[in-house]
């Protein structure tokens, strides 16, 4: 499987959501008739995903409650 140029090109971009209407179109329409790109793009994507998740991911309330209490002086 050949790299293709197109990825740096669109992939980052259209991960960013930083495309026009017409480029995302091209870049989705490239993306289906580009194995490389699709899958690199789904290998991107699940890492943002994965990045976004563990910044949002609220802290659980015991743990939250365990770091408090270690910060309350003896
Ligand atoms: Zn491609």
């Amino acid at each position: 499987m050949d790299p293709c140029d197109k990825c740096e090109e669109l992939l980052q971009p259209f991960l960013d959501r930083e495309l026009t209407d017409a480029e995302r179109e091209e870049a989705e329409t490239h993306l289906d008739a580009c194995t490389y790109c699709r899958k690199r793009y789904k290998f991107e994507e699940s890492l943002r995903r994965y990045v976004v998740s563990a910044c949002r991911e609220p802290m659980p309330a015991d743990l939250k409650a365990k770091l408090a209490a270690l910060r309350t002086p003896l």
